[in-house]
């Protein structure tokens, strides 16, 4: 059997949801979209029910998953439905329902509906992507009020650079909810994981009515660039690992891999270790990008080709044959991965694929 797997660690998961709710003091929707950031979401969910006060996702088709799966919180669709017809499984499946656009409130208002919906409405708070733009926001909120089809609604919105910890951004857009919704004293929902981990002045601590939305955080990958207190209490979820199925002495001089990308500058041992770009390992990785082989530091040499990618191992002379790499987990930062390659952790996430995914308490 290829060795490419993906460890995923549920009892991490559970105390990075734990510090989401302890930083923010209030409810917590787990976003479990994208199959739970590539950890698998049924497992991920189950793992949470216990504690989880519900589970966001992108759309019915992931929802419907969990429920299938036996999964009876609370869960968010968080771009609601795409077309009218969504609506009678959104009510049978009890599935709660992000409206971001009038086009989704004239479905509402001429739909039949057996039971009462709960909706998140969005506001466009300075993302600009989806959502009511401030002028239309009370405006749509008294629409969906009125139509006589929602039981309870909350507002909503969605920070875009609450990641730059120096951005003026945040408190711009907070400003902007809190002058669009004045008055409402209802349930109301912001903070994704870049807001919950770095911007604790901004908000008022443990509010009844609030509900916090972190995602990448509960995989244990920091969202910001540099060092963050906070973000340096998570602990990682995924390890992505393999073997070394080959090694091979080259003199100075010798290229390795595609594109001679890597020549050898000296003497080099190489290992060739069974993960590539059709695993969701970055095929942008440069030369140097660090990884561990038996627990020691090493780095990527080499284009990471379809299914395998090479490792320096000159300086690892007991490393070899069915060494264990680790290319991220607990001693590779997903994120220093991702900074490497010009990508986010989100991204490496979401694109691992084909490895054997294990899961663990
Ligand atoms: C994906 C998503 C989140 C989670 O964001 P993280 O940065 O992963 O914490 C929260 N809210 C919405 C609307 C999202 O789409």
């Amino acid at each position: 059997m290829r060795p490419a797997r993906a460890l995923i660690d549920l009892a991490a998961l559970r105390h990075n949801y734990r510090l989401a709710r302890e930083l923010g003091g209030a409810r917590a929707l787990a976003v479990v979209k994208a199959d739970a950031y590539g950890h698998g979401a049924v497992r991920c969910a189950q793992a949470l029910e216990g504690e989880a006060d519900g589970f966001a996702v992108a759309c019915i088709e992931e929802a419907l998953e969990l429920r299938e799966a036996g999964i009876r919180a609370p869960i968010l669709l968080l771009e609601g439905f795409f077309e009218a017809d969504e609506l009678e499984p959104i009510q049978r499946h009890d599935l709660w329902c992000v409206v971001h656009s009038s086009w989704q409130l004239d479905i509402i208002e001429r739909t039949a509906l057996a039971r009462p919906l709960t909706c998140w409405l969005k506001l466009d708070s300075g993302m600009h992507r989806v959502g009511f733009a401030p002028d239309d926001y009370r405006a749509a909120h008294a629409r969906l009020a009125a139509c006589g089809k929602v039981t309870r609604i909350v507002a909503m919105s969605h920070f875009a650079r609450a990641d730059e910890l120096d951005s003026p951004r945040v408190a711009e857009q907070l400003a902007q909810f809190a002058a669009a919704t004045e008055g409402f004293d209802g349930e109301y929902s912001l903070r994704n994981s870049p807001a919950l981990l770095g911007w604790p002045q901004l908000f008022r601590r443990g509010h009844e009515g609030e509900w916090l939305r972190p995602g990448i955080m509960l995989y244990g990958a920091t969202p910001f660039e540099h060092y963050q207190a906070q973000a340096a209490r998570l602990r990682p979820v995924m390890t992505l690992e393999s073997k070394i199925i080959s090694v091979r002495e080259l003199p100075a001089g010798e290229p390795v891999g595609y594109g001679a990308r890597f020549v050898s500058p000296r003497p080099t041992r190489v290992g060739v270790v069974a993960m590539g770009y059709a695993d969701g390992y970055p095929r942008h990785a440069p030369d140097g990008t660090p990884l561990a082989v038996d627990g020691r530091p090493a780095r990527l040499i080499g284009r990471v080709s379809m299914d395998m990618l090479t490792v320096d191992l000159t300086d690892l002379p007991r490393a070899g044959l069915g060494s264990r790499v680790e290319l991220w987990g607990a001693q590779v930062p997903a994120s220093t991965v991702a900074a490497a390659a010009g990508t986010i952790a989100y991204q490496l996430f979401c694109n691992v694929r084909r490895v054997a995914r294990a899961w663990h308490d």
